[in-house]
């Protein structure tokens, strides 16, 4: 027994696309391109401390990139009860536009960043468009705003945020991704974000194109189930499959958000 309070856990789903382009299947089939994916923001709600991981991006967003844009990240936030203009801890698991957007709603947010990722996303990887394609200039220069605003935490490789939450650099999609990994009333679960984009990914060591570095990531997949207390509890960053493996936040909300330290259904 580790002696820690669980947390709860959320996966909301804000934006979807049903079909994904060939672009999107390095290393697969090409029959198996036409897979879905989904957006999610996570929501890790303690006792004393609520944190956001990852923030989405929002409609203009959806509309510039072709996505289908479901509901505002924020508002689905309160319809679990969690106030987004209040929360003063935000992950952010990679400088994405999918996964750092959206700032004014966390007006008293402290954004956490591996120094890594601020390195990759200003640095001389971003002068090449392959690296460059999945991030949004004013995002990143949002996330510079915030540094010399004095909310960002800055940190290198493993670090515990508080008793039970943790983050964990995991490179191979970016230079500086990290997961989280939360104590739950199922043991340790690990909110892969896009280390690990689908439970296939990880499973069949299979990279997803948009990478920084193979090796990395293929080791990083491997890295994600040894922090967790089961195979299971690695939860992928933008797979349909969560939705229908973890049962509704609270009623009426099916389909739209589910309870990860819930026994999956089934
Ligand atoms: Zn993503």
């Amino acid at each position: 027994m580790t002696g820690l309070e669980p947390y709860e856990v959320y996966a909301l789903r804000y934006a979807t696309m049903q079909k994904r382009s060939s672009r999107d299947s390095f290393m697969f089939d090409e029959h198996e391109t036409n897979w879905p994916i989904d957006y999610f923001v996570f929501a890790v709600v303690g006792k004393k401390r609520t944190w956001v991981v990852d923030t989405g991006f929002d409609k203009p967003m959806a509309e510039k990139r072709g996505r289908t844009f479901l509901e505002c990240p924020g508002d689905l936030l309160k319809r679990l009860g969690i106030a987004h203009d209040r929360v003063e801890d935000v992950i952010l698991t990679h400088l994405h536009y999918d996964h750092c957007g959206n700032h004014p709603l966390f007006p008293k947010a402290r954004f956490h960043l591996q120094d890594k990722e601020m390195e990759f996303a200003t640095g001389r990887c971003m002068c090449h468009k392959v690296m460059r394609i999945a991030f949004e200039v004013e995002d990143v220069t949002n996330m510079v705003r915030r540094v010399f605003d004095g909310r960002v935490a800055f940190h290198q490789g493993e670090e515990e945020l508080a008793p039970g939450i943790s983050v964990h650099h995991m490179p191979g999609h970016t230079m500086g991704i990290q997961c989280v990994r939360v104590w739950t009333r199922r043991g340790w679960l690990v909110l892969a974000a896009d280390v690990a984009h689908f439970y296939r990914n990880m499973e069949e060591a299979k990279p997803f194109p948009i990478v920084w570095n193979v090796p990395e990531m293929l080791e990083s997949h491997k890295r994600l189930y040894k922090l967790a207390s089961d195979p299971a509890c690695v939860i992928p960053g933008h797979d349909p499959e969560v939705l229908k493996r973890y049962p509704a936040a609270k009623p009426g909300l099916d389909g739209i958000a589910v309870r990860l330290d819930a026994d999956p259904i089934g």
